[in-house]
C-alpha cells in the first residue's frame, strides 16, 4: 500500500491539487494528513472538502484548532492572528465543529501521525533539532510517525539510544529503528524550495520518499490579495519560507 501524507495543506488549493495529481501518478491510495489544513490561504473550505471526499485521515493542527474556536489569539504573531481571523469567518459551524472534533494523534497500520509532538501535542511544541525529537521519539510506539508544523521536511531516526537527524530524499526503513519524519508543507513551504512537499510511504517496499511539486504560486498569490489575507503570506510562497 502507497500512502500519501500531506503536511500543512493551508488552504492552498492550488498546491493540493497538483500534489494529488502528483501522488495520483504515484499509486497512491490512501491519504493522510498531519494537520494545519486551514490558515495562511484563502480556501479553507475547499482544501477541507477535497481531504475528506478522499477519506483522508486527518490530525489536528494549531490553525485547525484556533480557526475552530473563539480562543485568545495572542499566541500567534499578528499576521498568523489575522490568517486565522479571516479563517474563522470563512467557516460554517459545521465545518468549524469538523475542525474541533479531529484528534490530536492517529496511528494507522504501523506509523502514527501528529501535528507538532508526541509528547505534548496540545502545546504545539516545534521539533529542529534532535534534542527536541527525543521525548517524540521515545514515546513513539510505531516504528514510523509523521508529523508537519515546521513547513520542513527532515527526518530523526533513533537507533538504541542515539538520535540522528538528516534532509532526505528517499529513506529505506531499517528494521528495529525509530523514525520520525517531518512531510514538509504542501501549501506554504519553508525551507526555501516554494514547490509543494509531501511524502509516498510505500509500506511494502518500507520507503518514504519526499516529493516536490510545481504548482501555480501566481494563482494562490492572486487569491489571498483578493481576499484581503495578509501580503505576506503571498509574498512567502514564491520565496519558500
Ligand atoms: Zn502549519
Amino acid at each position: 500500500m502507497k500512502y500519501a501524507v500531506l503536511g500543512d495543506v493551508h488552504a492552498n488549493i492550488e498546491a493540493l491539487e497538483a500534489v494529488l495529481a502528483d501522488a495520483s501518478r504515484c499509486g497512491a491510495e490512501r491519504y493522510i494528513s498531519t494537520g494545519d489544513v486551514v490558515g495562511y490561504n484563502a480556501n479553507p473550505v475547499e482544501c477541507m472538502d477535497r481531504l475528506a471526499a478522499l477519506g483522508a485521515g486527518t490530525v489536528q493542527g494549531n490553525h485547525d484548532h484556533y480557526a475552530a474556536g473563539n480562543q485568545n489569539l495572542d499566541y500567534f504573531n499578528p499576521v498568523a492572528a489575522d490568517a486565522i481571523r479571516w479563517t474563522q469567518n470563512q467557516l460554517n459551524a459545521e465545518y468549524r465543529q469538523r475542525l474541533a472534533a479531529l484528534p490530536m494523534t492517529q496511528q494507522a497500520a504501523d506509523f502514527t501521525v501528529v501535528h507538532s509532538s508526541l509528547d505534548a501535542p496540545e502545546e504545539w511544541k516545534y521539533i529542529f533539532s534532535p534534542e527536541e525529537a527525543a521525548p517524540s521519539l521515545l514515546l513513539q510506539q510505531t516504528p514510523l510517525c509523521f508529523l508537519g508544523h515546521t513547513h520542513r521536511p527532515v527526518a530523526f531516526r533513533m537507533q538504541g539510544e542515539r538520535i540522528g537527524c538528516n534532509p532526505y530524499e528517499t529513506l529505506k526503513l531499517k528494521p528495529g529503528w525509530k523514525y520520525l519524519i517531518n512531510a514538509g508543507s504542501v501549501g506554504q513551504p519553508r525551507d526555501r524550495d516554494p514547490r509543494a512537499a509531501y511524502v509516498i510511504y510505500d509500506d511494502q517496499k518500507q520507503t518514504v520518499s519526499l516529493h516536490r511539486v510545481e504548482y501555480d504560486i501566481p494563482a494562490a498569490q492572486a487569491k489571498i490579495r483578493a481576499a484581503g489575507l495578509p501580503e505576506m503570506d503571498a509574498l512567502r510562497l514564491a520565496a519558500g519560507y
